[in-house]
């Protein structure tokens, strides 16, 4: 009998983040017959161009060819449930700078349709349609810092947050559909432990990584007490490297950091690591569960 009827919702600010951060979830639970809806909030058209051939990009120009490599990307993975936050190009990628203390910031200017700059009203109310209509019972965003702070996470988190509390309140505009509440909220982190590993092996391997003194030990994430989700990377590790190569303008494959990323998606046990962002709790384990519908209480409940 096969009662599963997972539904996973998962909000990113740009191309290329579902498939250096999400790959893995979303595979297993297509694989497993649920249904898995990306939602991305910009076109990713400020962007740093890898590519000496397509330098000469405008940020329009950039984000057209995103498009295309996101598609690429999902049709690797097998994710035919794409939307673009209000529409493609509705929002405008912020850009990011560095702020004195080396952290990402928000620059000093942006066009007028950054995400930054949106309504939070209206990106939640484009947010709170497809959540009324596709019914998750789990959804996954960043956590509240944008993980390493760039402005679109930090928003990509703030709307579905706001959205979630929207979509759920049969008050709240009834033309966007019959309210839904979503029962969990993750937001996606770094694996601590496989991250600290794969440091070690790295270097070991000569990789010219950032130096340890800029990015220590404690901070390649957060406190692995507090991770309560890891979805096994080691069945997908074929569709996450082509996923990630799809992107091609963004991602290098070759280069020391993403070699980095694939000796750590490749250790024994690693994975894509949660944080509980709200609703309710995983059940009691030492141990962080290995499906991101565990313990719902609905016709999801079966992981
Ligand atoms: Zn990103």
């Amino acid at each position: 009998m096969s009662a599963v009827n997972h539904r996973l919702l998962l909000v990113h600010a740009h191309p290329d983040d579902e498939s250096s951060q999400s790959v893995a979830t979303m595979a297993r639970y297509l694989d497993e017959g649920g249904q898995v809806t990306l939602v991305t909030c910009t076109l990713g058209e400020l962007g740093e161009i890898m590519l000496p051939e397509w330098q000469h990009y405008t940020p329009a120009e950039l984000g057209q060819h995103r498009m295309s490599e996101i598609d690429e990307a999902l049709r690797e993975v097998g994710v035919n449930d794409h939307v673009y936050l209000g529409g493609p190009g509705r929002y405008h990628d912020s850009g990011m700078t560095t702020g004195p203390d080396g952290r990402a910031a928000v620059p000093d200017t942006m066009p007028d349709n950054a995400f930054w700059r949106a309504d939070l009203l209206e990106a939640a109310d484009h947010l709170v349609e497809v959540i009324r209509d596709r019914r998750p019972q789990v959804a996954v965003t960043y956590d509240p810092h944008g993980n390493y702070g760039h402005p679109d996470h930090i928003q990509a988190h703030r709307v579905l947050m706001y959205a979630s509390v929207l979509a759920a309140s049969p008050s709240h505009r009834p033309d966007l559909g019959a309210p839904w509440r979503i029962q969990r909220i993750v937001w996606n982190t770094h694996n601590t432990q496989r991250w600290v590993e794969a440091y070690a092996i790295a270097k070991e391997r000569g990789l010219e990584l950032w130096p340890e003194e800029e990015r220590g030990a404690d901070s390649f994430g957060p406190d692995p007490a507090q991770i309560v989700a890891v979805i096994e990377t080691a069945p997908w590790l074929g569709v996450c490297r082509r996923a990630l190569g799809a992107h091609r303008s963004q991602v290098d494959i070759e280069h020391p950091f993403w070699q980095f990323y694939r000796i750590m998606q490749e250790l024994p046990g690693s994975g894509e690591a949660y944080l509980l962002g709200a609703g309710e709790p995983f059940p009691e384990s030492d141990a962080p569960a290995t499906c991101l519908f565990a313990g719902l209480d609905d016709e999801a409940a079966a992981c």
